[in-house]
């Protein structure tokens, strides 16, 4: 099998072995409570609940007002304590629903549903009625994207199993070992977008999933369920960070370039993770929402590294020392990997719908080291996956150019990390790049604002 890739990108050590061949294993902490946030992914929701309410299994305690925005369920069972502001990643404070869980086991999920009869629409709302958003770690609306702009034709459907972030396993595991789950979403996904193509895309580090894998899409074709069924198949794509990233996948995969500034879907492709696509088959033939997170804990300084299923809302922090015992000497808590994640003051923060891991860093896996000057090597031209220049978009974001830094390319940056990993001075490019597009938006936000304002007035 021809394996596809894309140009650029870096080698980072993969340091997967720890947890690859460690099963899902359900975990919950001995506080029986979770912090649910109110919004994950999209628009601010409203809570529908209040202290003392008793809640099931499933059932919807936060509201989305707008297109943009899925509700959030309950993850367990039990009774609403409160509603107060916790920490989570990207370091702001957002109200979360506490839960403590009682024994009645009481459920609320939705009736099953056969996403190959209903209409489009009904499938759409029954998408977003589950909360489904994008597991890969962006929260995207899930209905959203499976509803690409008008006049616009889909051909592929591109299930995204590369997880080319070191550290993370879990993507693999689902693969493994919910392969026909996650089969019968890209076929379900390929039925609401009309696409006639499904890839499920993994890297070559992961041929060990081709006998689930095919096997699953052998099932599938034998007893077909719906329109795709036959056009499924596996690709390999060469190791590569940041091979999961979007853009990258489309173009190691089917060899088109998403324009600067566009969806996917003006090149006729719809991106999936492969989370996600589990979640979404659940969704119509269990009526299960997005209540349950399976993600990778790891790192040199954790004592019990594995795969592990929680419920959304589950404080990290409650997991330690019971389920994960901790070495001496963390430096770092990241969550999600080391190129992408955030790095967390605590460990006392939810998990929510897109944290796919959580690392505990030691001294050795982390670099501590100052910047230094600039000398002009080039590398980090080399590595850029998106063809930009990040030594002069760093240098305009030090003089506080934000027009040049833009000019450069500023907001085609995907944000992976590749060109500070390559830095021979360790200067921090990306975390630079992430302040320079938050103060772009910033200052277009007070723009439109101003406009909006003037026009009132
Ligand atoms: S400039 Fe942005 S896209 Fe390019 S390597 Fe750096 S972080 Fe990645
Ligand atoms: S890799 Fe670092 S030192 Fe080399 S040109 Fe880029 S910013 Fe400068």
């Amino acid at each position: 099998m021809k394996t596809k890739s894309f140009k650029g990108g870096i080698h980072p050590p993969e340091r997967k072995r720890t947890t690859e061949s460690f099963p899902l294993t359900p975990a919950f902490p001995s506080t029986k409570m979770v912090w649910i946030p109110v919004t994950q992914g999209g628009m601010p929701n409203t809570p529908l609940v209040k202290p003392g309410d008793i809640v099931a299994l499933g059932q919807k305690i936060a509201a989305a007002d707008t297109n943009m925005s899925v509700p959030v369920h309950a993850s367990i069972s039990g009774i609403v304590k409160k509603i107060e502001n916790r920490l989570v990643p990207g370091n702001i404070e957002v109200p979360c629903i506490v839960i403590e869980a009682d024994e009645s086991g009481a459920t609320a999920f939705m009736p099953p549903m056969d996403p190959f009869t209903c209409t489009k629409e009904v499938a759409l709302e029954r998408i977003r009625d589950a909360g489904l958003v994008g597991m890969g770690g962006a929260s995207f609306p899930t209905h959203v994207k499976l509803k690409p702009p008008v006049g616009t034709q889909i051909e592929y459907l591109l299930a995204n199993g590369a997880e080319c972030e070191p550290f993370l396993t879990v993507d693999g595991r689902i693969m493994e070992e919910h392969a026909a789950a996650v089969v019968d979403g890209i076929a379900i996904a390929m039925h609401i977008t009309g696409a006639r193509t499904g890839l499920l895309l993994i890297e070559d580090n992961k041929r060990w999933l081709l006998p689930s894998l095919t096997k699953a899409i052998a099932d599938q074709k034998s007893n077909p369920v719906g329109a795709g069924a036959h056009s499924i198949s596996v690709k390999v794509c060469r190791t590569k960070y940041p091979q999961g990233s979007e853009k990258m996948l489309i173009k190691a995969a089917v060899g088109r370039e998403v324009p600067s500034g566009r969806l996917p879907s003006v090149v006729g492709c719809v991106v999936q993770n492969v989370g996600t696509l589990k979640a979404l088959s659940e969704a119509f033939r269990l009526g299960k929402p997005l209540i349950e997170r399976a993600l990778t804990i790891s790192g040199g300084a954790c004592g019990a590294p594995g795969n592990y299923v929680v419920p959304v809302g589950t404080l990290m922090g409650d997991l330690i020392p019971e389920v994960i015992p901790l070495y001496p000497g963390v430096v770092k808590i990241l969550s999600g990997g080391p190129m992408m994640g955030c790095a967390m003051k605590s460990a006392a923060f939810p998990i929510q719908k897109c944290t796919s891991g959580i690392l505990f860093l030691t001294e050795k896996e982390t670099i501590l080291q100052e910047e230094s000057a600039c000398i002009g090597c080039g590398r980090c031209i080399v590595a850029c996956n998106c063809g930009l220049s990040p030594v002069l978009m760093d240098r305009a974001l030090r003089a506080d150019n934000l027009q040049e830094a833009i000019r450069c390319g500023l907001l085609d940056c995907v944000e992976c990390g590749s060109c500070s990993y390559v830095c021979p001075a360790q200067i921090q490019l990306v975390q630079r790049f992430r302040v320079g597009k938050q103060r772009v938006r910033a200052a277009r936000q007070k723009k439109n604002k101003e406009s909006v304002d003037g026009t009132v007035r």
